[in-house]
């Protein structure tokens, strides 16, 4: 059997590129769906399964996009690429950026930006630029200026990311023979949800491989879709989901009810909870990722959402190295011991 070859390389058809893109990759994509039998138990679901967008080559599921945005870019002659992140976007743009040899230029709302992410756009070389402003300013800062200057925007407002990350909805339909009945997923700025369900419909269109009901799920300070309108000053502990003015918002909307789901928020503390259950289960996954558990388990609790005989898949975006602190700042510090048998024995033994 060959190597996996990358999204573009292997799902090449089903993408819309110009013809003759050079595929720049880190051979993203293929993430494991992983089955947690305990979960499905618990929201009384006969299959469980998390997709592990964690195990892309830059952390989070925004390599999908960012190989194709990244290699129409340079097809299309751009020396240069901008974006405005949360974090991860910056990081995968950053690593396809240095692939490719572009400059890589990354706007952040200051202070507001999870130590493994800002790490990772500043390791690949990217010039990181700290705005005092939300994720929704600087998304606007650098719409304007690649606008007035030969960079491309590689946010997900680039048709381009989703072409790149409906292959996930591929992968899930490939991997279960279907689609699932439910897929849950964190929405910040919309672009994934949007691409999730692009993929289903088109692949449902031509192999009759169904649709899943869709719950995109939101955080309660950051609820801009839930509420109906734009929120000011976003903020909740998922970071990668602090977004008051969704560029795609009104497609997921239309996500959302096309396919007979809906879009919900949940508290921080039921996003933390829900991180330390998927953390209990080996996957450790930064806060955002864990919101679609946490809606779920939210449904499932409040009687909104009966799950029996259903085939659910909950897709965690990003990985837990990402935002250490979240964990370590909340959970007791390591015991300190001298180098001592008794003192140890003490300890194991209490
Ligand atoms: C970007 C991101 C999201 C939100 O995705 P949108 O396409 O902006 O809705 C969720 N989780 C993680 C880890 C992300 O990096």
């Amino acid at each position: 059997m060959n190597a996996w070859p990358g999204v573009i390389e292997h799902y090449r058809p089903w993408m819309r590129l110009a013809e003759g893109v050079e595929p720049v990759t880190l051979l993203e994509g293929n993430t494991p769906l992983i089955p947690l039998p305990r979960q499905a138990a618990e929201l009384g679901a006969s299959a469980f399964y998390v997709k592990y967008e964690a195990l892309n080559p830059s952390g989070s599921f925004k390599d999908r996009g960012m190989t194709a945005a990244i290699s129409q870019a340079v097809h299309d002659g751009a020396k240069a690429v901008i974006c405005a992140s949360t974090g991860n976007t910056a990081a995968s743009a950053a690593a396809y950026a240095a692939r490719a040899g572009l400059r890589c230029i990354v706007l952040v709302p200051r202070g507001k930006v999870a130590a493994g992410k800002l790490g990772g756009a500043i390791a690949h070389a990217a010039e990181v630029i700290q705005v005092e402003g939300s994720f929704d300013q600087a998304l606007e800062m650098v719409s304007t200026l690649a606008a007035e200057r030969a960079i491309a925007l590689v946010n997900s407002v680039n048709p381009f990311r989703l072409e790149g990350q409906k292959t996930a909805a591929f992968e899930i339909c490939d991997a279960l023979g279907r689609a699932p009945d439910w897929l849950a997923l964190p929405v910040g700025n919309a672009g994934n949800i949007t691409a999730y369900w692009m993929g289903f419909t088109e692949y449902h269109s031509r192999l009759g491989s169904g649709l899943p009901r869709i719950l995109g799920v939101q955080a309660e300070g950051a609820a801009p879709l839930v509420l109906g309108h734009p929120v000011d000053k976003p903020e909740t502990v998922a970071t990668a989901i602090r977004i008051g003015r969704p560029a795609r918002g009104e497609q997921a909307l239309q996500a959302a009810r096309e396919s007979s789901g809906r879009i919900i928020a949940v508290p921080d503390e039921a996003i933390l909870q829900a991180q330390q259950a998927l953390a209990g289960e080996g996957l450790w996954v930064e806060p955002a990722s864990a919101a679609g558990l946490a809606g779920l388990q939210r449904e499932v609790a409040a009687g909104r959402l009966s799950l029996a005989g259903s085939t659910i898949v909950c897709v965690c975006t990003g990985h837990g190295l990402k935002d250490p602190d979240i964990v370590t700042t909340r959970a007791a510090k390591p015991r300190v011991i001298p180098v001592e048998m008794d003192s140890l024995r003490d300890l194991v033994d209490r």
